[in-house]
């Protein structure tokens, strides 16, 4: 009779009635069940141990709520990238064989998935015979891994597409997405979805139930065996998900490929064949630099939750003087496009909303489509009437301020004129309780200028929203010469509520987002005066990875919106990038881009969602009082020109001290301008270069004078070799709310 097993640290041996053994994972230290080394060696000791005590059936269930098993620790994938191929492979064949031990059991096992069920999670259910998922909210199925440039690498390429069909297997894993239990329970991914409550007394039965009719080994027969794919199958597939994938993907994304490959190649195969595909495919992708970055962005993400927003001297835990507060009524007053857009994003996110706008049409018109927004379902890509119905008691309107009194915190979002905004915060602080928050979207006055209206500005501070707001996951929370830390430590938790990612950012002109962007746009502008087709300046920009060319940019945001905001830059940075002629000039014209039908490009029609036809033909014209020397270019040297200047920038802002790192500038430029993450955000593009070959592209630029000098700080990276942007953990960690 073998020692029992008295050490485990994430794992617990349970033996229920009738020879069913339960495994309950609690793994310390992390916010979700996670496989590391400890969670995977206890596994094995375990599995020995049971093969010497074989029970008649296998519960395995997490202990822990809301967190079933979130697959392998992310610390561990980082230790991947300095492995060689072989090595990889090596790791991902030893997880398997060991998943495959479990699946060979004698025993029937059941896996109980009760919360977060992913990546390695998923693949370690997959392993036991039956799967009963609860109807809790946070039970989530799925296999990210191609989020981080990866595919699942313990056996989830071979099992899955046995278990739910090729084309299933394909759509979960090249997507990414999760499901929810009952929608595995469709797919054939779970055999039930259940109350929480009974999970445990279903999984029971299901084990009796399967030992009777020994039904276990049937289906472990069939499962072993490969696919029938045909050929009309396959090419179906081809042309539809494959053909999706690679418009998803843009050929900069190689994970949902290759792991559409490696399913269509494996289907057909032996289960041991199957598995060598996929480690070679998980050992190659291991080897991109796409995936380093992708897990690097996932890892500011991770850093970014955890972080409350202020510097590294204020921890909170240990200073009394901060007080965080978890606000339950906000305010917004203003409903225009971003107004009506934020405040469907805190319907949507469960407060009890007051909207204020000073235009009784303007609240009659924007509610029906503030709700619709709310009630938005992005799983069946349509507004959800019901959900419209329960919403419709979340959200009270007025034209007057009053209605606002009892608010805890309030988001001005009125038109962009200085004077208006002054009165209208001033009136604010007068109608609201000492201790509300009061904040404003603006987008290019400095918080300054608005600060000196407030009889007490320490709750005050910038929170900028990027529109659209339901796409743009950034707010920028920016610190007036007063704010407190608590106001600013309150608002990034706020934010966070929100479902958004809050950067910290010091007041200055253009704050962080639109101060990198202002260089990139001008060098566009600047490109079309020597005389680089629009298009083709579009295109490299949308070759390097960027949602949208600087010019379809510059024609969506509204060139008097851009005219406006460049004068404010040229005032800040003047001295470097001088304020193009061309943009006033389209102003003067009318073209005021998207909204009037013409701007860099002519549309078919006027409005948000208009479609570019051709190129205005008359910008020629236009554009010839401001001709330059006309340049020869490389597609190359465009690209240069376009991302060296928002590099340069991004320097000069750690410099100055307007964000606290280059990490936050990475997430930034990625949550507010779709800066690809697969390059893993500006500076860490400017790392993939490296600083030294930085500073020899800018010298072919030399010519252009100051906007390609290479500041101080480029210099020093270029000689110490040291990356502009190391992920490094901050110390203040979200502390407890009041
Ligand atoms: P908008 O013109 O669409 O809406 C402004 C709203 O403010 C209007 O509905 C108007 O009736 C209302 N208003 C005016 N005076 C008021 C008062 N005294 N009391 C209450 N409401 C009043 O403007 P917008 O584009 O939504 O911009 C709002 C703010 O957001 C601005 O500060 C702008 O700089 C900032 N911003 C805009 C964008 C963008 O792309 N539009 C992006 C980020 C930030």
């Amino acid at each position: 009779m073998p020692e029992p097993i008295t050490t485990l640290s994430t794992l617990v041996i349970e033996k229920l009635s009738g020879g069913i053994t339960a495994i309950g994972i609690n793994v310390p230290g992390h916010s979700q069940n996670v496989m590391n080394q400890d969670f995977m060696e206890e596994l094995e000791q375990v599995l020995t141990f049971l093969q010497q005590n074989p029970p008649r059936g296998l519960l395995v269930e997490s202990l822990r709520d809301d967190s079933f098993l979130a697959g392998a620790d992310i610390g561990q994938i980082d230790t991947v990238w300095s492995l060689p191929s072989a090595r990889v492979k090596e790791l991902c064949d030893n997880g398997r064989s060991l998943l495959d031990m479990f699946a060979a059991s004698p025993w029937p096992s059941v896996a109980v998935i009760d919360g977060v069920c992913v990546g390695g999670g998923l693949e370690l259910a997959l392993a036991c015979d039956l799967r009963v998922a609860t109807e809790n909210p946070k039970t989530i199925l799925g296999m990210p891994e191609v989020k981080l440039g990866l595919l699942p690498g313990w056996g989830g390429t071979v099992r899955l597409p046995r278990l739910i069909g090729t084309g299933p297997a394909i759509e979960l894993i090249a997507s990414g997405d999760v499901i929810t239990g009952s929608q595995a329970k469709t797919l054939g991914l779970v055999d039930a979805c259940v109350p929480v409550h009974s999970a445990r007394e279903s999984a029971c039965a299901f084990i009796e139930q399967t030992i009777a009719t020994e039904d276990y080994c049937k289906r472990r027969a069939e499962l072993q065996l490969p696919q029938v794919l045909d050929k009309p199958e396959s090419d179906f597939l081809l042309a539809t998900t494959g053909a999706v994938i690679v418009s998803r993907t843009k050929g900069n994304y190689p994970a949902p490929m290759v792991a559409f490959d490696t399913i269509m190649q494996s289907a057909t195969k032996s289960m041991k064949e199957a598995a060598a595909l996929e480690s070679k495919a998980f050992a190659d992708l291991s080897q991109t630099s796409v995936a380093k970055q992708l897990v690097r962005v996932y890892r500011l993400g991770e850093r970014n939750r955890r972080d409350c927003g202020l510097g590294e001297s204020a921890q909170l835990t240990s200073n009394e003087s901060v007080h965080v507060n978890e606000v339950q009524k906000p305010s917004i007053v203003g409903a225009g496009i971003m107004g009506a857009g934020i405040t469907a994003r805190h319907v949507r996110s469960g407060f009890i909303t007051k909207l204020v706008d000073i235009d009784a049409r303007t609240l009659e018109q924007s509610i029906p489509a503030i709700l619709e927004e709310a009630a938005w379902d992005r799983y069946h890509q349509k507004t959800n009437q019901e959900r419209v119905n329960e919403l419709t008691g979340r959200l009270m309107s007025s034209t007057q301020l009053s209605s606002i009194a009892d608010t805890e915190i309030v988001i001005e979002s009125v038109i962009e004129r200085t004077d208006l905004k002054r009165q209208v915060l001033a009136d604010i602080e007068a109608t609201v309780s000492p201790s509300t928050i009061i904040c404003t979207n603006t987008s290019t006055n400095p918080i300054a200028t608005l600060a000196d209206v407030f009889s007490d500005p320490t709750r005050f501070c910038g929170m900028h929203f990027f529109n659209p707001v339901r796409q743009m996951s950034l707010v920028e929370v920016i610190c007036g010469p007063d704010t407190s830390d608590s106001t600013v430590a309150s608002v990034v938790l706020h934010a966070k509520r929100l479902k958004k990612v809050p950067v910290v950012v010091q007041d200055s002109p253009g704050f962080l987002v639109n101060r990198v962007l202002t260089p990139y746009l001008h060098e566009s502008v600047e490109l079309l005066r020597e005389g680089v087709d629009p298009s083709r300046i579009d295109k490299v920009s949308r070759r390097f990875g960027m949602p949208l060319g600087p010019l379809e940019l510059y024609d969506m945001v509204g060139l008097d919106t851009a005219f406006y905001a460049g004068l404010v830059m040229a005032n800040a940075i003047g001295d470097r990038i001088e304020a193009s002629p061309v943009i006033p000039a389209l102003v003067k014209a009318g073209w005021l881009g998207r909204k009037t039908g013409t701007g860099f490009y002519s549309y078919k029609s006027t409005g948000h969602d208009a479609k570019i036809e051709s190129i205005n033909e008359k910008l020629g014209d236009l554009i010839d009082p401001y001709r330059l020397a006309e340049q020869q270019m490389t597609d190359e040297q465009i690209c240069d020109r376009l991302f060296l200047p928002m590099l340069l920038e991004a320097l000069l802002v750690l410099d100055e001290g307007i964000v606290r790192d280059g990490c936050d500038v990475d997430l930034a430029v990625i949550h507010a301008l779709g800066f690809p993450a697969f390059r893993g955000g500006v500076l860490a593009w400017g790392d993939s270069l490296g600083a030294a070959e930085v500073v020899h592209r800018l010298d072919q630029f030399s010519y252009l004078g100051p906007r390609m000098t290479p500041p101080a700080r480029l210099l020093a990276h270029a000689e110490s070799g040291r990356p502009f942007a190391l992920v490094e953990e901050r110390g203040n960690l979200l502390p407890k709310t009041t």
